[in-house]
């Protein structure tokens, strides 16, 4: 502050001097001198702004000049500049505080956009920071990694185990938390061309992906106590009733509900055929995998539906699966690709994924451009439901089977029936069989 006071004595008297040079005479300059420094030299902050800041001084300085200045003499410019900014000092006054404080504003605002760029680097690996309103990056997806890094199955091993956890060299990390028993696996693998004899397996041999169907929250940080309640709710209810073998939650954890050498009671009513090889009633023969998801006829995935952390999740977990069991690519399929109700003859009575399923990003043949051979080979039929239920398009797959149809149907009409009741035939001695299966396992729980 000191050094501001004798910066202002100095300006003062500079400014005073400047002034006392317009009288010629020395007597009379002495006069004004002596005047002038009588007063203080003004000590307030107004002083650091040029010119402007210094104006009621130089009005009482242009009054003290005008006493000794002779009548004639006409005033400097400078003089009539301030005694004019003087008579207008209020006007002035308030374009100076505009021009301050717009300047102010700007810095405040500038400021603050450089300490958030920062702040929100640094917060960003806090899970609950505040987001910015106007951060440019709200929505905008995550680049995807270019891929020259896969990883083959031979190099998917468990790396680690704990308390709760397994944690896998593909990044696959499954919680055990709430890992629960079921009943052994037991089923027939049956031979489509029946070149061998029936057989009975107790290792899994393929994978069906589910969605768990609840209402869903927006996937928003301000519900995060929500979102974790729901996923809660689920695992809770999967392992009390034992739905699934896994469940991925909405932040893609990976959890493990009953074991996988058991079967859990995921697929109900169910076929599909690797065309080598028929299973019948899956929950036995297939790991069951769900996604807390939901269906939704216009986008099942995105920010708000099946997200990439859950099929980041899914896609190392597949990994481990089909590393630990060897399961073929061909027996990686969705519920709505093999639910059928025996009843009606007609396929979907489950329809979860029936359209939308992510195989590529899973690293899985596209099994809806597979023909479905439930419709072609083993007598369902399907209805408008179904149809509507993947959104109102036929698949190709869909196409291939109803294609394969109608060609032995042109070839021979009543050879078609007959084919029809035989395929119905093959499907009910499976049938059968494996109920038989099912049901001696229910009486042993
Ligand atoms: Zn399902």
């Amino acid at each position: 502050m000191e050094t501001n006071f004798k910066i202002q004595d100095e300006r003062y008297a500079k400014m005073v001097d400047q002034y006392s040079r317009y009288i010629k005479s020395p007597v009379l300059r002495l006069k004004f001198l002596q005047s002038a420094l009588k007063t203080d030299a003004p000590q307030k902050w107004a002083w650091r702004i040029p010119f402007l800041g210094s104006i009621p001084e130089r009005a009482r300085l242009v009054l003290e000049l005008s006493k000794v200045l002779p009548p004639d003499q006409p005033a400097p410019f400078s003089f009539r500049l301030a005694s004019i900014v003087w008579r207008l000092r209020y006007v002035a006054y308030a374009l100076c505080m505009a021009m301050i404080l717009s300047i102010g504003a700007g810095l405040v605002y500038v400021t603050s956009k450089i300490i958030g760029r920062f702040s929100a680097a640094t917060e960003a690996k806090e899970a609950l920071h505040q987001p910015d309103a106007d951060a440019p990056a709200q929505g905008e997806a995550v680049a995807s990694i270019g891929s020259e890094a896969g990883l083959t199955l031979d190099k998917v091993w468990l790396a680690e185990e704990g308390e709760g956890y397994e944690f896998y060299s593909n990044g696959a990390r499954i919680l055990t938390e709430y890992q629960t028993d079921g009943a052994e696996r037991s089923f027939y693998r049956f031979d489509m061309e029946a070149n061998s004899s029936d057989q009975i397996m107790t290792r899994p041999v393929g994978i069906i992906y589910h969605l768990s169907e609840g209402d869903l929250l927006p996937f928003d940080d301000r519900y995060n106590s929500s979102l974790r309640g729901r996923s809660k709710s689920l695992l809770e209810y999967a392992r009390d009733h034992r739905l699934y073998n896994y469940v991925i939650d909405r932040f893609g954890r990976t959890y493990r509900i009953v074991r996988d050498e058991q079967t859990a009671n995921h697929a109900g009513n169910s076929v599909w055929s690797d065309s080598h090889n028929l299973y019948v009633n899956l929950s036995p023969s297939f790991i069951g995998i769900c996604f807390e998801g939901r269906s939704d006829r216009k986008k099942t995935v995105g920010p708000d539906g099946i997200n990439e952390a859950q099929i980041y999740a899914a896609r190392v977990l597949t990994a481990v699966m089909r590393s630990k069991y060897r399961i073929e690519d061909a027996n990686c399929v969705t519920h709505g690709l093999v639910s059928v109700n025996p009843a009606n003859k007609l396929m979907g009575y489950h329809t979860d994924w029936v359209a939308g399923f992510p195989f590529e990003a899973l690293g899985l043949a596209n099994k809806y451009n597979h023909e479905l051979l439930a419709v072609s080979r083993f007598g369902f039929n399907y209805d408008q439901t179904y149809i509507s239920a993947a959104g109102g398009r036929r698949w190709a797959g869909l196409e291939k089977a109803d294609a394969a149809l109608k060609e032995s149907s042109r070839r021979d009409s009543l050879a078609a029936e007959r084919g029809r009741a035989e395929r119905w035939e093959i499907y009910q001695r499976a049938y059968s069989k494996q109920h038989a299966l099912d049901e001696a396992r229910a009486k042993s729980e």
